[in-house]
């Protein structure tokens, strides 16, 4: 009986706190996206834009003049770190170098008072949300599937992965560790420790390797947080396991373990506490570099954002179903970095980024959230301008590139402001995806897009010496469809 008067005074408190105002609802925004993907960029540029009142015609709750302020609060959760919004804001506008990225989960409350937009609904709603934003490394994501796996399927898989020609250079040296190792040897913490490394050291190596391989688990030997040097993440793949029970006390035995307690403890914690509170969720991908690097690496993107969806697919794994709390209903997959090219081609920037979410939806069977895509850019590090060459008039974008970025033979000094043609996208698409066709940069002497990387800008002020927030591109659109319709 205690239980129901319980519940029962609970939902009373929060309807008389509706009705008088003094409940103010939450939205919990997940920011997730392979590392250097520009989750950080992003999460910085939102915040810096709502709290300056920054120009954001497409979200229509500012556009109408409906938000009264913005500011930060105190995070819900005391056990997740802060994002270090005020550190990222300094680096990128004093400093103008971009801020670290992100290596761990991190949250920040970010609350808007604002009036609704109909009677009807001012007489209901308190005119405050807190949106609770989480910003966490997409390579936690990638794990999710070593949940219905063991450590035998695990060994066996990631040996045939790092046997493949685009790996077995890459993967040497564990190979070679690994194979002068019996598993049936008693077990020994310094052997456990040399092959955990070297593994470690291969899936490093895929990511910074030039041919934007696709990301392998465990996503903590990428991005540790906190657990670097933990007995749970000091575990690798066997090779010649076969069906046996390990032997007590072997090698075996104990990387079997540890790799059970990677699952229970590192795994379930963080898709229990953290994924299926989401209410809404941006997955960011660098769709720019995967286009400089050609349609493997596209294909390889691919892959990576279609498992990433199915981890926000409800009801598909057992575990997960069992402890959805909430339902994410829209999900966006943005490419970011769209400052990069000229206007011009942001739409078919977009274009490519809805086929590939398209082609990740129907892979990833996924149904129960909208799926939008968006071009933009969090940050916009350049503006546009032409450029004479003989009688042709060239569209190009005009920034500081970092110093040691080079293109043409010309290295940069990370102080002069230059314009460079940045190159058109192809207007037909479907040769980016088709991994047996020929390679689109192939076509011309010179790859299809020019990529420097830029510094972030230098910020406008007004007459009266204000200075404006972060530029962007689309940045108000991407709000609206994440947050818009919880200010109607
Ligand atoms: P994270 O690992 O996902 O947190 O990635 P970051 O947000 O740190 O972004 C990685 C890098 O991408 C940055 O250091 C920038 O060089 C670049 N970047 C990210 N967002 C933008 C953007 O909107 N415009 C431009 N020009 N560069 C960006």
């Amino acid at each position: 009986l205690t239980t129901i008067t319980d519940e029962a005074r609970i939902a009373l408190d929060t309807l008389s706190g509706r009705a008088t105002g003094l409940f103010s609802p939450s939205l919990r925004l997940g920011v997730t996206g392979l590392s250097r993907a520009g989750k950080t960029v992003f999460i910085s540029a939102l915040v810096h834009n709502l709290i300056h009142g920054g120009r954001l015609p497409l979200f229509e709750a500012q556009k109408s003049g409906r938000i009264a302020r913005a500011f930060l609060e105190e995070q819900p959760d005391d056990a997740v770190p802060r994002f270090q919004y005020e550190d990222h804001i300094a680096a990128l506008v004093n400093d103008r170098v971009w801020p670290d990225s992100t290596r761990a989960i991190s949250e920040l409350r970010l609350t808007i008072e604002y009036e609704s937009a109909s009677g009807w609904s001012r007489m209901f709603s308190s005119g405050k949300l807190s949106v609770d934003i989480v910003d966490y490394p997409g390579e936690w994501l990638l794990d999710l599937p070593l949940l219905g796996k063991s450590f035998t399927d695990f060994s066996r898989e990631a040996i045939e992965m790092a046997a493949l020609p685009v790996r077995e250079d890459l993967s040497r040296a564990w190979r070679a560790i690994s194979a002068r190792i019996d598993p049936n040897a008693d077990a020994d913490e310094m052997t456990a420790r040399r092959l955990a490394e070297s593994f470690a050291a291969y899936l490093k190596a895929c990511k910074l390797d030039e041919r934007a391989l696709s990301t392998l688990p465990p996503g903590r030997f990428l991005m540790p947080g906190d657990l670097e040097g933990s007995p749970a993440l000091t575990f690798a793949p066997l090779a010649g396991l076969g069906d046996r029970r390990p032997p007590p006390g072997s090698l075996h035995a104990m990387m079997d373990r540890r790799y059970e307690a990677y699952k229970t403890h590192v795994v379930k914690p963080f898709f229990r506490e953290h994924i299926t509170r989401l209410d809404r969720q941006i997955v960011l991908i660098d769709a720019m570099q995967a286009l400089n690097a050609g349609p493997g690496a596209m294909a390889d993107l691919e892959r990576a954002v279609t498992e990433i969806l199915s981890c926000f697919r409800p009801g598909r794994s057992n575990f997960l179903t069992d402890f959805f709390s909430r339902r994410i209903d829209r999900i966006l997959v943005a490419a970011t970095k769209a400052d990069h090219l000229h206007h011009e081609s942001h739409d078919r920037l977009q274009a490519i980024v809805r086929r590939l979410a398209d082609r990740a939806v129907a892979r990833a069977n996924f149904t129960g959230a909208d799926v939008d895509v968006a071009a933009m850019a969090a940050v916009r590090a350049t503006r546009e301008g032409t450029v004479k060459q003989g009688r042709e008039t060239l569209p190009v974008i005009i920034g500081t590139p970092i110093a040691g970025e080079r293109i043409n033979g010309e290295t940069f000094d990370g102080k002069t402001e230059t314009a460079i043609f940045p190159g058109d996208l192809p207007e037909k698409i479907d040769a980016l995806f088709d991994i047996s066709g020929p390679d689109h940069r192939q076509d011309s002497e010179d790859p299809a897009i020019r990529f420097v990387r830029f510094r972030p800008p230098k910020l406008e002020r007004t007459a009266e010496g204000v200075t404006l927030s972060l530029p962007h591109i689309r940045l108000d659109r991407a709000l609206q469809f994440l947050i818009g319709d919880h200010l109607a």
